[in-house]
């Protein structure tokens, strides 16, 4: 007779093996209180030393361009590649994203100068305490008070504060959204289509000030890794395009400035079968006593139902062993996978288990999320695929 066993389901993995984001020294999250203290705001600190005071900074945020897959496509971006070691400064290294490593939090910690634990949006979905409904940070759905969500001034607004000239060259759909307002806002958004004019009227904010602070955006690259994989024609394609953009921004750089190229996240492609993607809405194993399923396939926030917290830990440790990271709240915040501290406010909005992916491997939820749960690439976790993002820097 069969004895209930886990033999197929290999041991956990230790918590303390997640290999964490470097909050305070090389993180998203350090990038911009960096340059705002080579401009003399106060209260900023430079946390990444090595990058040299500049009167005119551009952050230019390539969405979903990971370190290491532009490490393995040199021939598709020859002017970022040649920044790679270059012998202009010290450029061309990864910083880590943060985690998890997804738009909404990245770009919160980029504005806000601070690490997730803190701005307060530590995932693609999470729970907000106040209603027990899950919470959408990228679109803002269902609407909450962006104020009282993420109550700290960005590094844009202190920046400006300070006589710094500010701006956002961005698409202009995003100008008015509470992930704006919360995470970029601080000086003038301008919005323009095209990926040219964007880079044209960076250059020109640049230069509008004797010391400015202006960031831009671009997206497509990601749009492309989630639908067709990063390593498809059109993703490839994506990358030529943003490379050149690169090149256009920096060919016009004012005198006195400094250009870092930096991204989001990084990307993983996922195979389509049962294996790499386990469905959470056919599992009843995973689904046992869970109230709310958070996060993305890569980076889950699972809020139990009351009482059940450590038999659904338990029971995901099993069924997924080594393929993922499985902590509780008070484990995974101990660990710093969100930061050195964790707002108050933001304790309630993390899983009462969280699991990032370890291998290519996802939990999907096909009834709940059937569009994100077909995308071809993915992000969230502390993989350095996903995890690791570069840092290049051009200097007039
Ligand atoms: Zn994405």
């Amino acid at each position: 007779m069969s004895q209930p066993t886990t033999w197929d389901h290999p041991e956990p993995l230790a918590v303390s093996s997640a290999p964490v984001p470097h909050y305070g020294t090389g993180s998203l999250a350090d990038l911009l209180p960096t340059l705002a203290a080579g401009m003399d705001v106060p209260g900023m600190s430079a946390a990444i030393p090595e990058l040299a005071p500049a009167d005119r900074n551009c952050v230019f945020l390539i969405d979903g361009l990971g370190w290491e897959q532009l490490l393995a496509h040199p021939d598709e971006a020859p002017f970022m590649s040649a920044l790679i070691g270059s012998s202009r400064g010290d450029t061309g290294r990864p910083i880590t994203a943060g985690y998890p490593a997804t738009t909404a939090t990245s770009l919160a910690s980029v504005g806000t100068g601070l690490p997730p634990g803190a701005h307060g949006l530590p995932g693609y979905t999470v729970r907000n305490p106040d209603t027990g409904e899950l919470m959408n940070q990228l679109r803002w759905q269902p609407w909450t008070d962006p104020r009282a969500w993420q109550p700290y001034p960005t590094v844009f607004q202190l920046a400006h504060e300070a006589g710094v000239h500010t701006a956002q060259v961005s698409s202009p759909t995003f100008e008015n959204t509470p992930l704006t307002k919360i995470a970029l806002s601080g000086g003038t958004f301008r919005g323009k289509l095209s990926g040219e004019d964007r880079m044209d009227l960076a250059a020109e904010q640049l230069a509008a000030g004797d010391r400015s602070l202006v960031y831009t955006y671009y997206a497509e690259v990601d749009g492309k890794g989630h639908r067709f994989g990063v390593d498809s024609d059109a993703w490839r394609g994506q990358l030529m395009y943003v490379d050149r953009l690169v090149q256009r921004l920096a060919e016009q750089l004012p005198p006195r400035a400094a250009l870092y190229v930096t991204a989001d996240h990084g990307m993983i492609d996922i195979p389509f079968d049962e294996q790499h993607r386990i469905d959470f809405d056919e599992d009843w194993e995973l689904r046992a006593g869970v109230a709310l399923l958070g996060g993305e396939g890569r980076a889950r926030h699972v809020y139990a139902v009351p009482g059940a917290q450590s038999d659904v830990l338990t029971c995901w440790r099993e069924v997924l062993g080594e393929q993922f990271w499985v902590a509780s709240r008070d484990e995974a915040i101990a660990a710093g996978w969100f930061g050195p501290t964790v707002d108050e406010r933001v304790y309630g909005r993390i899983g009462d288990v969280v699991a990032a992916a370890r291998d290519d491997v996802l939990i999907v939820a096909s009834e709940r999320e059937p569009r994100e749960s077909v995308m071809v690439g993915n992000h969230g976790s502390m993989t350095p695929a996903e995890q690791l993002v570069p840092l290049l820097q051009v200097r007039s």
